[in-house]
């Protein structure tokens, strides 16, 4: 008898129909033999629109009652669920994250998973009951209700896998697992079999939707192997598993997109020592994250141009901050552009194999695509680039890099 997580996403519960679907998934899985914990998310779209809801009051609502107001969603998926499965002949019950408690560290609308109460769920899974836990939620420490970011039921699938011990912590979603790319922009993306807690950390990161980040780093700390696969097929999916497992093949594994970043360039800033330092300190402060950065030569050998990129929604944030400290820096001008996006190769295979860069750069050059800024790590390489232009760099590096 194996003890399995089963997490289903908010796509896979997006209606009646599918949430029936899901239960009959859940029931041959319990007449396997197993002891089942299912995490649901809410129904596909329920998130979105609460937060809608808050927005509409205020840009700024509390993030205690925001909490309150979100994970109101997964309350009703987490019924809903439970009752299909009961309508199917199997015991099943649904927990609320505080009444377990889930216990979170109190960091509203991201907090993350402290400790999680077992005994009560042990005891009903003993006793061959289902249970299900409401993904995305828990409760801090001052009884407040929490939330794990967007996407969090990943992560509640994760620490459900650590406190629990159990074997296996399978994450159900509506593609067949991950895949070398967004298969909504590129139909050749493919299902990768095994990738790495790194690789998946950078893929997420850098905009594949299909885990979410703190979840991936959650499983890397605690070496808790991931599988996720389709709820459509039984085939098996993908798996996230320490690199030692991995054997390379090819240089690139993956190829990431996102749209959430904008360029701000200074023309004409002095090049001496401590301008840099003095562009980006108010930013630190202000909890304004900072990602690419380029600085281009003086020509003249007095002034310089200095290129960053930051969040999209804290571009108004930055340039504020940016036209207060002009009188310091004393600027020409500054430009900024938020349609752009930044696309990335990811593999852990670029560490043994040397020319990636350029093969990367001229594969975009041919295609005519500009590459404005450029970050690198170990694993990834991303560029910034022109946003209309993200379907047709993607496809060209995939091609480029044997993934097709
Ligand atoms: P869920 O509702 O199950 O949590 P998500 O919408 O969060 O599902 O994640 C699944 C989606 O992630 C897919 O439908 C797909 O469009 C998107 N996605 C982006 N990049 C990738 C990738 N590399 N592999 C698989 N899916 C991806
Ligand atoms: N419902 C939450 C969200 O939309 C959590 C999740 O789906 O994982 O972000
Ligand atoms: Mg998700």
């Amino acid at each position: 008898m194996k003890r399995l997580v089963l997490k289903f996403g908010g796509t896979s519960v997006g209606s009646i129909e599918k949430i029936q679907k899901v239960a009959n998934i859940i029931k041959k899985r319990h007449e396997e033999g197993n002891e089942i914990i299912v995490i649901v998310s809410a129904m596909f779209g329920v998130t979105n629109d609460l937060k809608k809801k808050s927005n509409s009051i205020s840009k700024n609502f509390d993030s205690k009652e925001l909490d309150v107001l979100l994970s109101s969603g997964e309350q009703i998926s987490s019924s809903l669920l439970s009752g299909a499965i009961i309508d199917l002949g199997v015991k099943a019950r649904s927990w609320m994250g505080w009444q377990l408690p889930i216990l979170t560290d109190g960091n509203h609308t991201s907090s993350q998973v402290i400790n999680i109460k077992t005994e009560e769920i042990l005891n009903f899974i003993s006793g061959r009951g289902v249970a299900v836990i409401a993904g995305f939620q828990g409760v801090s420490s001052n009884n407040r209700i929490t939330t794990l970011g967007r996407g969090g039921s990943d992560l509640s699938a994760v620490a459900v896998a650590k406190f629990f011990e159990t074997d296996s912590c399978e994450i159900y979603t509506d593609v067949e697992g991950v895949l070398t790319t967004d298969p909504s922009i590129h139909e050749k993306a493919k299902k990768i079999d095994k990738i790495s807690y790194e690789e998946m950390l950078e893929m997420s990161s850098l905009g594949a939707k299909v885990m979410q980040p703190i979840s991936v780093q959650a499983s890397m700390i605690n070496d808790i192997p991931v599988h996720v696969r389709s709820v459509f097929s039984e085939k098996a999916g993908t798996t996230i598993i320490s690199q030692s497992e991995i054997d390379y093949k090819k240089v690139v594994t993956g190829i990431a997109y996102s749209k959430n970043d904008a360029k701000v360039t200074l023309v004409g800033v002095a090049d001496k020592p401590g301008v840099a330092a003095a562009i980006f300190e108010p930013f630190e402060k202000n909890n304004i994250n900072i990602d690419m950065v380029i600085q281009t030569a003086a020509s003249n050998g007095k002034k310089t141009d200095v290129t960053f990129t930051v969040k999209r929604e804290d571009l108004f944030k930055t340039l504020k901050l940016i036209e207060k400290n002009n009188q310091y820096l004393n600027y020409q001008k500054i430009i900024h552009d938020d349609k752009v996006s930044k696309v990335s190769i990811i593999g852990a295979g670029m560490i043994s194999h040397p020319g990636v860069v350029y093969k990367m750069f001229s594969a975009l050059g041919r295609e005519q695509i500009n590459i404005l800024a450029i970050s690198t790590s170990e694993i990834k390489i991303s560029v910034l680039i022109q946003e209309d232009m993200t379907q047709k760099a993607v496809k060209t590096l995939h091609k480029k890099f044997e993934l097709d």
